[in-house]
């Protein structure tokens, strides 16, 4: 097995000696290394490597009491490996990454610029980790990154490995550890976000869950202005891992507010029996889904509602049965409720078009798409804001839009005018289900509360 030691890069460079190329690479990255040379019995160099001062090195020193230990380096200089781990920092580019990492190889990072797979690592955001391996002349061996895309989109492991002359890179989804993670706050500035970054318990509140409480409670709560010194508030939520390291926040699995004096409650459930997706609920069982979603499409105005209209292609005046919203090809498009995918394919003038089945006889329709999402087929389920496609022109359309439809019963309504809900109640068997699950938070809550803090607040539904 090989010894891992860790190694400020002034310490590297006296180890690597003089043959290797020169290359200037900061101090201030602290590099793991592992040793592919089997010492054993190496004693490690720099103790604690991170509080030796930064700076930048281009000569070689050699401590006296490391002689033997380097003499048997460099007899085996040649096959030395080196594996660098760097985190992506704020205005990276690929090319001050490699160096960071101690690669120096042009065919390594042309092949990471145009290969579809290996292209991935550039989309790395900062404070993510990437680890590579190369030999001590610089030459990339492996490189390993973790590519997260959106809150629900799978977590991609990617690999580049050296083969041959060139490289190959491989993709797969990461097998990741989801964790419940519990977090009792106090408002103590006035802002949710001073309070979120506190920490109290020393957990940061990721950002993504930071605007799901915003969410879950912004019907009963106005974040700008209602906060109060004191308001506490409780969040269970869910976070997955890959190898010790946070790779990102799923759902809030429920949250409780005390904004003063009165306790808003809102639990997640999603029953594993059941078609329909999952939905906040109260702790009563009550749902808390917001309607259908008025737009589907983020940041567009209606530049063609539900009326009469000469139509634009056939310049025949007639009812337009939907509701048109202008957007860039491209936009996604999401589904305005939970349901299962009825149809998705072309359809004469609708172009690429997917047909949604929710609850209770309601369907919506989506048209002139550009392309549809990921795994859009007939069968297939979807919770209400999940990206089904894209906005595009296609069918008979004069322009980039979204035509969106409403149906109940097969027919197209003013989805203006109505006013449902997008998910069916609970039914009693659920109903029994849900109560075991919100029983289990609401205990959860009650370890988090301060003991005989007060009277006991007002607890009403979040709604
Ligand atoms: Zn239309």
């Amino acid at each position: 097995m090989n010894q891992i030691h860790k190694f400020t890069s002034s310490r590297l460079f006296s180890l690597l000696g003089s043959t290797r190329k020169a290359r200037i690479i900061s101090a201030s990255a602290l590099f793991l290394a592992v040793c592919a040379f089997g010492a054993a019995g190496v004693a490690p160099l720099a103790p604690d490597a991170s509080d030796l001062p930064v700076k930048t090195v281009q000569e070689s020193v050699v401590a006296p009491d490391l002689a033997p230990q380097i003499n048997a380096l460099e007899q085996q200089s040649s096959t030395a490996q080196f594996v660098h781990e760097e985190k992506i920092r704020a205005g990276d580019t690929l090319a001050t990454l490699l160096t960071r990492l101690g690669v120096d190889d042009d065919a390594a990072e042309n092949f990471i610029k145009k290969d579809k797979v290996a292209k991935g690592v550039m989309q790395l955001k900062t404070g993510k980790r990437v680890q590579a391996q190369t030999d001590d002349e610089g030459n990339l061996q492996w490189l390993r990154a973790t590519v997260v895309d959106g809150k629900d989109d799978p977590v991609t492991n990617i690999k580049i490995t050296r083969k041959g002359d060139g490289f190959v890179a491989t993709a797969e989804p990461a097998k990741l550890e989801r964790r419940v993670e519990m977090h009792a706050r106090t408002i103590r500035s006035g802002s949710l976000y001073a309070a979120t970054d506190s920490s109290e318990d020393g957990a940061k509140l990721p950002d993504t869950i930071v605007k799901q409480i915003i969410e879950m409670f912004s019907t009963n709560i106005d974040f700008r202005g209602d906060l109060k010194r004191g308001d506490t508030f409780n969040v269970v939520y869910e976070t997955f891992w890959q190898d010790g390291e946070f790779v990102r926040a799923g759902r809030v699995l429920a949250g409780e507010f005390t904004n003063k004096g009165t306790t808003y409650q809102s639990v997640w459930f999603e029953d594993p029996q059941s078609k329909q997706g999952g939905g906040y609920y109260s702790f009563d069982g009550k749902s808390l889904k917001k309607a259908f979603l008025k737009s589907p499409v983020e940041f567009s105005r209606i530049s063609s509602g539900f009326a009469m209209r000469v139509h634009p292609i056939s310049g025949q005046w007639k009812a337009h049965k939907g509701i048109d919203f202008p957007a860039p090809t491209g936009t996604p498009i999401r589904a305005a409720g939970d349901g299962v995918i009825d149809f998705a394919g072309t359809m004469n003038g609708y172009g690429n078009f997917i047909i949604i089945k929710h609850w209770n006889n309601y369907t919506t329709a989506y048209a002139h798409m550009s392309r549809f999402g990921n795994g859009m087929k007939k069968g297939a389920k979807v919770s209400q804001g999940d990206v089904i496609g894209y906005v595009g022109t296609t069918g008979w359309s004069t322009g980039a839009h979204l035509h969106y439809e409403f149906r109940v019963g097969g027919e197209a309504k003013d989805p203006s005018k109505m006013n449902v809900q997008a998910q069916a109640p609970l039914t009693a068997a659920e109903m029994s289900r849900f109560k075991v699950y919100a029983n289990d938070m609401m205990h959860r809550f009650a370890l988090l509360r301060p003991a005989g803090g007060g009277g006991a607040p007002t607890r009403v539904a979040a709604k």
